[in-house]
């Protein structure tokens, strides 16, 4: 089909049966149709290449269709894709035991499912029935999925406010502040939910030791501590997991977007023995789901774990992240009328700019010279950069000049209003 037939043809669908309204808001930032991906790259509908920048919100920590992982998911495909359910599964007991082996230290159970918000709503379900208390703290401008559950505890009122009431017993307490968390977490607390590094909300970085404080007000209380590693883990802020940085050992652990390999969906709540006692000895039946765990997911997930592991890409993570973060940095040195910080830790990297607008602005400038990039889902002012983690030298000048030119334009667009 000619590429212009194309586009219309799947953006006139979108219109039709799918979201007329993100069509409208995709079209104008100026995303074509993607045809085909590899490595760091997208190819679109007229054949043009974007470095991906964005990862899919970190989906991509291996680059698009790593090699290794279609192979295994190929293999498993021709022999098993779906579980019967009624037998054991050999993919699942194997990336359990490899999921354990990664994990914090006590941190050896998993529960399988199928994203994020599943994985989330897996953990909560879990405090819920261990502690048998309802209260849950979580921070303000902080993700953790759109179904109800999980919705609840993410701390931005334009996603939750019209579908109130939610889950009871949620508070927010201010995303970095230890203080805030220890006073809020007490007798009545299930759980206190949190991501390591908040990815949605911006980019944010909390102090060091934050989640060692969190943890310590938990054990005080009897409260489990939830990291939602679903972003920051298996290598992508430069530790295997965001809460290594602060070395300790969450009660739950939801995972998903690269855990698959960035070739099949799967999510995944790992949790202590305890946890995993408490929910499932009274009741082995007491949370199911029927994809979570399928072979092809699981083959996709043990090959991706082996290939972080055979390529050093949590080391990696750490150094092509201070490079690109370097010379972002140098960048917003340069434009600090328009650009206000550099952030972030390993290949989880956020630019905030000065104003609202600049944003959306340098993303369709961005796209024009060829790079994905996004902004924050919870805060628009801010551009995440998170690359696939094999990123090479070359790609990461490439994206750092892309942005110097498309915050120059800008720039000149804004005076030119101004
Ligand atoms: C993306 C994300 C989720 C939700 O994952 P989905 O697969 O989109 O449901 C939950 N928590 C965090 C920290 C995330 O970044």
């Amino acid at each position: 089909m000619d590429p212009d037939a194309l586009y219309s043809d799947v953006v006139g669908k979108y219109g039709r049966h799918i979201n007329p309204y993100l069509a409208r808001l995709m079209s104008f930032a100026g995303f074509g149709v993607e045809m085909r991906a590899e490595g760091c790259y997208i190819w679109d509908q007229e054949g043009n290449r974007f470095l991906d920048c964005l990862g899919g919100y970190g989906t991509f920590s291996l680059g698009h269709r790593h090699p290794k992982v279609v192979e295994a998911v190929k293999r498993q495909l021709d022999e098993m894709a779906l579980s019967g359910k009624a037998f054991f599964s050999k993919q699942a007991a194997d990336l359990a035991e490899k999921l354990a082996e990664i994990a914090p230290p006590g941190v050896e159970f998993v529960f399988f499912s199928n994203s994020g918000t599943e994985a989330v709503e897996a953990a909560l379900k879990f405090a819920k029935g261990m502690t048998g208390r309802v209260k849950i703290v979580s921070t303000e401008g902080s993700y953790h999925g759109k179904t109800l559950g999980a919705l609840a505890t993410t701390g931005r009122e334009k996603y939750r406010k019209r579908f109130e009431p939610l889950m009871p017993g949620v508070v927010f307490v201010p995303f970095g502040d230890a203080e805030a968390a220890t006073a809020a977490v007490d007798g009545d607390t299930a759980a206190m939910i949190v991501e390591p590094i908040q990815g949605e909300g911006g980019i944010i970085v909390p102090p060091d030791g934050y989640l060692r404080v969190l943890r310590d007000a938990c054990d005080r209380h009897g409260a489990l501590l939830i990291a939602d590693e679903v972003q920051s883990g298996l290598g992508r802020a430069g530790d295997m997991f965001g809460c290594n940085h602060d070395g300790i050992s969450p009660d739950l652990m939801p995972l998903a977007k690269s855990l698959g390999g960035g070739v099949m969906p799967i999510g995944a709540t790992m949790g202590t023995k305890a946890v995993f006692e408490s929910i499932y000895s009274p009741n082995p039946l007491a949370h199911t789901s029927t994809f979570g765990g399928n072979p092809l997911a699981c083959a996709a997930g043990l090959a991706g774990i082996l290939v972080l592991q055979e390529e050093g890409l949590v080391e990696r993570s750490r150094i092509q992240g201070a490079k690109l973060k370097g010379g972002l940095q140098d960048v917003a040195d340069r434009q600090n009328e328009l650009v206000k910080e550099v952030r972030g830790r390993g290949l989880m990297i956020g630019v905030e700019f000065q104003m609202d607008e600049v944003g959306e602005l340098v993303v369709a400038q961005l796209l024009k010279r060829g790079v994905c990039v996004a902004y924050a889902l919870n805060n628009p002012k801010v551009l995440r950069f998170e690359p696939p983690l094999i990123i090479s030298d070359s790609q990461i000048e490439d994206a750092v000049t892309a942005f110097d030119e498309a915050v120059a334009e800008t720039a000149e667009l804004l005076a030119a209003i101004a």
